[in-house]
Formats: C-alpha cells, sequence, structure tokens
C-alpha cells in the first residue's frame, strides 16, 4: 500500500496541472495515466519516423497572461511556440476567408465577404468584443464555478466589477437571440461561419450556445492562437517534468480500475497496487466515473449518464512536394452541416518541423465531429468507418482536388480507438456542449459532493479544450492547498 497525499488520477492537461501545481507547493503527490504518453486527447503517437498530434493541436493561452503562460512562469517552464498571424483558414462552399489574429482586419475581411451585411456585422462584433473583454476581466482571477462553498462565493464576488452588471441580461441568452437583436439571422452563410468555430470549441452551434461563452471563444484567437512545435504534448511533458523535479512521482500504464472511502480515499490500479490518499483528483471523462466508485450522486452522476459527441479523426502522412505552395497550418472545411464529414478541422506540421516528420514529409490530423447513434451497432460501426473516411476526404478534395496524390500513409481513430487510448466511455471528447443551461453556473463543479474527490477535465467548468482542462485543474489545487499559490 502506497501512502500519499493526493492521488492524481489522468495525466491530460486537467490532471497535469493540478498535479504540477500541488508539487509546486510542496504537497506529497502522485499522478497516475494508463497510457504510456502524457496529454490524452492532446497528447501524440509515432509510427515510423512520424508523429501525430492525437487530437488537440491549436494552442491557445501561450500569450503573457493567457492559462497556460501563467502556469508555466508560475512553473519556471517554457513551451516553443509560434504566434500566428492567421489563425487559421476557413473554407465554406462560396469561398475562402482566412481568420487574421488582428481584431480589426479579421472584421475588415468579414465585411468585405459580407458586404450587403456590413454595418451590422460591426455593430454585433462591436457588442460581442465588449462582452468578451468584460468576460476575461472576471474571469482573470478564476473564479470557479458554480459557486459551491462560503469561500467560492465570497470570491466570485471579490472578482466582480461594476462594469459586470452590464453581463448579467445575456447570462441566459444564446447566440441566436444576439444574432437575432442584430438582424443577422438570415445571414446563412455568416451564420455557418460562426458555428464552425463554435462547434469546435464550444461544441455546440449558434442557435444553442450560449451567448457568454460564444463571445469569449469568437475573441479567444485574436488573444493569441499558437502553432506549438512537436504538439501541444510537449507543454503535458513540460509539466510531467515540473511534478518530478518538485518531488512528486508520475507513473505511466497505471490504470485506476477501482476507488473506495475509508479513512481517506484508497484507488486500486489494475496490477493490484493500492494507494491510500487523503485526496483524489479524477481527470478521466466522468462518464467513468460510476464504474469507478459508485457512490458518486447528484448533477455528477446525471452528466456521467449524458452523451456527447465522439469523433472520427484521419492521421495523414503526406509528401510535401505534392501539396499545394499555399497550404495553411490550421483549416477549417464546412459544407452543409457541422459534422459527420460535413465540417473538418485539418492541422498539418509545419514544413520545418523536424519533430513531427522527416524532410520532405508532413503529418495531419484531420478530425469530424459525430453523433454517438452513427456508430451503436458493430455491423453500423464497420460500415460507417469507411464512408466516413471516404467522405472526408472527398470534402477535402473539393478544396483541393489532387490531395489524395499527397497521402502517402493514412490511418484512422474512430471512437472505439479514443475510448482504448484514452478511456473515454464511447469514445465521448470534448466536454458536454456549452449550451445556455449547460455552461457557467449551469456546468459542473470540481467538487463532486463526495469529501476530497476532485474531478477536473472537460466535462467540468469552464469546459472543453485544453484551457479549459487546465483551468479545473487549477480549481482543484486551489481547492487542496488554498493561498498556497496565486497565478
Ligand atoms: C479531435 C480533437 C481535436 C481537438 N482540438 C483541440 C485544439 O486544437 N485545441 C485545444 O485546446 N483543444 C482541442 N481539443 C480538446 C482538448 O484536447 C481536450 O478538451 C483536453 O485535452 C482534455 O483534457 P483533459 O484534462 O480533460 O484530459 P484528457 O485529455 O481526457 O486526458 C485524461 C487522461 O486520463 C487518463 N485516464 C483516464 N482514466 C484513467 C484511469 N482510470 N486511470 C489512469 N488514467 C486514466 C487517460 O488515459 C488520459 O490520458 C480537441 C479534442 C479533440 C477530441
Amino acid at each position: 500500500m502506497i501512502f500519499l497525499h493526493t492521488l492524481i488520477i489522468g495525466g491530460g492537461f486537467g490532471g497535469l496541472t493540478a498535479a504540477a501545481l500541488l508539487a509546486k507547493t510542496g504537497h506529497d503527490v502522485t499522478l497516475v495515466e494508463a497510457s504510456s504518453e502524457w496529454g490524452g486527447c492532446a497528447g501524440k503517437f509515432r509510427r515510423r519516423d512520424t508523429l501525430f498530434p492525437v487530437g488537440a493541436t491549436l494552442g491557445m493561452g501561450f500569450e503573457r497572461g493567457g492559462l497556460h503562460e501563467r502556469v508555466l512562469r508560475l512553473l519556471g517552464k517554457k513551451v516553443p511556440v509560434r504566434l500566428l498571424d492567421e489563425v487559421m483558414t476557413i473554407h465554406f462552399p462560396s469561398g475562402s476567408i482566412p481568420y487574421y489574429r488582428d481584431r480589426e482586419k479579421h472584421l475588415a475581411s468579414l465585411c468585405d465577404c459580407f458586404p450587403h451585411a456590413a454595418s451590422r456585422i460591426r455593430a454585433f462584433y462591436s457588442e460581442l468584443r465588449a462582452i468578451a473583454a468584460s468576460i476575461r476581466r472576471l474571469m482573470k482571477p478564476l473564479p470557479a464555478l458554480p459557486p459551491k462553498t462560503a469561500g467560492e462565493w465570497a470570491y466570485l464576488f471579490s472578482s466582480l466589477r461594476p462594469e459586470h452588471i452590464k453581463l448579467a441580461p445575456f447570462g441566459r441568452k444564446t447566440l441566436m437571440d444576439r444574432l437575432c437583436a442584430h438582424g443577422l439571422e438570415k445571414e446563412t452563410a455568416f451564420v455557418r461561419l460562426l458555428d464552425g468555430q463554435l462547434i469546435d470549441s464550444m461544441q455546440t452551434t449558434s442557435r444553442h450556445v450560449s451567448y457568454l461563452m460564444a463571445a469569449t471563444a469568437l475573441d479567444i484567437y485574436h488573444e493569441g492562437a499558437y502553432y506549438v512545435e512537436g504538439g501541444l504534448y510537449r507543454a503535458a511533458e513540460v509539466l510531467a517534468e515540473s511534478i518530478r523535479e518538485n518531488g512528486g512521482a508520475v507513473k505511466k500504464n497505471r490504470r485506476i480500475v477501482s476507488i473506495k472511502r475509508n479513512s481517506g480515499w484508497t484507488a486500486v490500479d489494475q496490477r493490484g497496487n493500492e494507494y491510500h490518499a487523503e485526496h483524489i483528483i479524477f481527470n478521466g471523462a466522468i462518464q467513468q466515473l460510476p464504474s469507478l466508485t459508485p457512490e458518486l450522486s447528484g448533477k455528477h452522476r446525471v452528466m456521467a449518464g449524458t452523451p456527447t459527441w465522439v469523433t472520427h479523426t484521419l492521421y495523414l502522412t503526406l509528401n510535401n512536394a505534392d501539396l499545394p505552395l499555399s497550404f495553411p497550418l490550421f483549416q477549417q472545411i464546412s459544407a452543409d452541416s457541422m459534422s459527420e464529414g460535413s465540417h473538418l478541422f485539418m492541422s498539418v506540421s509545419a514544413p520545418d518541423d523536424r519533430l513531427r516528420a522527416p524532410e520532405g514529409k508532413r503529418t495531419m490530423t484531420v478530425s469530424t465531429h459525430s453523433s454517438p447513434d452513427c456508430w451503436s451497432s458493430k455491423k453500423q460501426y464497420d460500415a460507417y468507418k469507411p464512408a466516413l473516411t471516404e467522405k472526408m476526404l472527398s470534402l477535402i478534395e473539393t478544396v483541393y482536388p489532387n490531395f489524395r496524390k499527397a497521402i502517402l500513409a493514412a490511418e484512422t481513430g474512430a471512437p472505439k480507438a479514443w475510448e482504448r487510448y484514452t478511456l473515454r466511455p464511447g469514445g465521448f471528447v470534448g466536454g458536454f456542449p456549452q449550451t445556455a443551461g449547460h455552461a457557467l453556473f449551469g456546468s459542473l463543479s470540481h467538487r463532486t459532493g463526495l469529501p476530497n474527490l476532485w474531478v477536473c477535465g472537460d466535462s467540468i467548468f469552464p469546459g472543453g479544450g485544453t484551457i479549459g482542462a487546465t483551468a479545473s485543474g487549477i480549481h482543484c489545487a486551489r481547492s487542496i492547498a488554498p493561498g498556497l499559490f496565486e497565478l
């Protein structure tokens, strides 16, 4: 039996951040990870001389004051990143536009694209940006939502400024409510452009997404979006290194199979090793937790039974010489819907990124949202996988007709692969859609309601993405070690 203060289950961004902060404050921590890689959905895998990001590729929060930067600065660590002036190129049926980091340039290009709606688009963005800036100031001290203790309420109130009163009327609004208010709801191509951004970051589209969350998501790339040399896994590896340097233990290939409450908590891994800890932080998807402990109850239990999107991913090795001269690092292609191969997010390695591929080759990760219902029986699964792969490749060919010629090797990541490698039941990824009802005060707290059993990751407030998972890891660490670190 191993006795420790805090056991962290899972080496995704949430768990690694919580463990690194606790280790930095001198806590006795052990982090166990089921796989042989750090980073979970933002991890990597190798194939011969090439390396692929599993899922997450686009880095945010590395700018001065951004969340990853604040954590890395506190830990005294650095990750090599390249700031993108053109964050991505968005292809939609009637054309392509670059997404510029510069706010004014981006707005001007949108207005050029939709000249008849330019003044309404300007008014809409003027409101949206003011809202996003106000939320950023509110969230900077990282209040935990929904507040569960007097201390969390007090902290939230101390984060509030008079300007935040203006956010209240928008609290239950969707983005579509505001598009209607600005007379933009019938601008189908413009709305689709926004939906493409939202499905990837908020897991839902304008009709349902919380306006406050949408404003944040639609503005975040302007704060800074980054290409990470090698991939986001490098930030995860740096966090693991920091845990070790500060005296914590990190163990790969240890899958926790049960958690029991006694004088503290006892977790057991697949090899039968027992870890007795005062605190446990669980960083897997919330849907897994009931299989580890039957004690989970309340809203956490309800959400643990709630499916989310799954994804189908293509991992392609490309011959650089067969790619068009202009082939942006990050691209979205949208056709007639936002899922099932009609909307893709594509990330290709930089031509000079030798961590990803040798000279002349590049690696690319392409993903699409999919409904779990499309994969429910074995027969359906086996038929859908090649059909969806083909649909995705065909959509790429609508923009790059000779694309297949550049493919040297291809692999797919269907929901079962995601389940196997990230232990996400059903292959559920991305966290819960940030709808007006489920975002912010409607989110899941990092407090499970069970004493000293904490949860972090993209199922937990504030939600998906490496920044969201990191924020929930900070909330866990801050609850266990109040006042011991300041970001
Ligand atoms: C296709 C795709 C593309 C994405 N693109 C981006 C992007 O460009 N930018 C971005 O910021 N975000 C992106 N995201 C979202 C982002 O990857 C995730 O939201 C984030 O990485 C989730 O972090 P997490 O802390 O919740 O942990 P996870 O990444 O889910 O990691 C959890 C870890 O815990 C381990 N684990 C689980 N259960 C156990 C157990 N019982 N015992 C031991 N270990 C366990 C798992 O093996 C895993 O390594 C993308 C997601 C997907 C699916």
